[in-house]
């Protein structure tokens, strides 16, 4: 793969979008591990009860597991919890279990509720001896305090969007949420990134609704489309990212582009 430039700070991403199935795993994983094969030092945090991207990752996520349920509501260092995944010595994962799914309800009452994620991701960053260049945090599709979580841990949002009708609806409810995170808990958050997902070049639709995202966010939108892949839908039964599955498949090589995109972009102005 192409040598890509490395961030001299870690680039902290959260994959958000409170709608289900339009490629926030897949992305998260797909990117992960593009960015590994060139060469950056790179962590998926799965912070998705269902543990989806764990698994396509081919990382033990048995209920037994330390996971991110014990960081976040046990103080166990992260540390203790990371996983390498064997696609990449540059690949590790700190895994979702099914524990996770009590944790947005035993966060209420929790002192820093919303910051848990951050101080043990920030902890757990300033102690290693060779850095990470990104982070990667899969979200559940919900607006709660997970994922909440997982924006004041980050610095960047990457959104996807699926190429299909109602795409922008809940968009704009999504940026709303960003922007009170912004106002109140994580003044450097940014949106820094939007990736369409899922696109059939042969239907019109998906034409008009890239060229509308496009239009709204020209800056945000990577030029590289996901396309429509069986490859990319069949890599995770195999524990494995769709470069790792399939390198020169399309949807492998589209995800090779976007992450290069994003590495040489680099990060948000203010943030370097
Ligand atoms: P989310 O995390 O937003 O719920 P997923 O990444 O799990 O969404 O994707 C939802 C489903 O769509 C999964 O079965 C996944 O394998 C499939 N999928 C995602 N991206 C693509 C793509 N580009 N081509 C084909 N299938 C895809
Ligand atoms: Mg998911």
């Amino acid at each position: 793969a192409e040598d890509l430039p490395v961030p001299s700070k870690t680039r902290v991403f959260t994959i958000a979008n409170q709608k289900g199935g339009v490629g926030k795993t897949t992305t998260t994983v797909n990117l992960a591990a593009a960015l590994a094969k060139s060469g950056a030092r790179v962590l998926v945090i799965d912070l998705d009860p269902q543990g989806n991207a764990s698994t396509a990752l081919g990382i033990e996520h048995r209920s037994e597991t330390a996971s991110v349920y014990d960081v976040m509501i046990n103080d166990v260092p992260m540390a203790d919890v990371v996983q390498k995944s064997p696609e990449s010595d540059l690949l590790f994962c700190i895994p979702a279990t099914i524990h996770l799914a009590g944790a947005e309800i035993e966060l209420v009452s929790m002192v820093a509720r919303e910051q848990r994620l951050r101080s043990a991701l920030d902890a757990f960053l300033a102690e290693r001896d060779e850095p990470f260049h990104y982070v990667f945090i899969d979200c559940p599709p919900s607006l709660g305090l997970l994922t909440i979580n997982a924006f004041v841990a980050a610095r960047e949002v990457l959104i996807p969007i699926q190429c299909e009708y109602y795409a922008l609806e809940g968009l704009s409810q999504l940026l709303n949420n960003i922007k009170l995170i912004e106002r109140h808990l994580n003044p450097e958050l940014n949106v820094s990134t939007i990736l369409l997902t899922m696109y059939d070049s042969r239907t019109n639709l998906a034409n008009q609704v890239a060229e509308d995202v496009r239009q709204h966010f020209p800056d945000q939108v990577l030029d590289t489309l996901i396309p429509r892949s069986v490859r990319i839908s069949e890599a995770p039964s195999f524990g494995l990212s769709v470069i790792g599955y399939d390198a020169n498949s399309p949807g492998s090589l589209s995800y090779l582009e976007a992450a290069a995109e994003i590495a040489r972009r680099g990060a948000p102005i203010a943030q370097q």
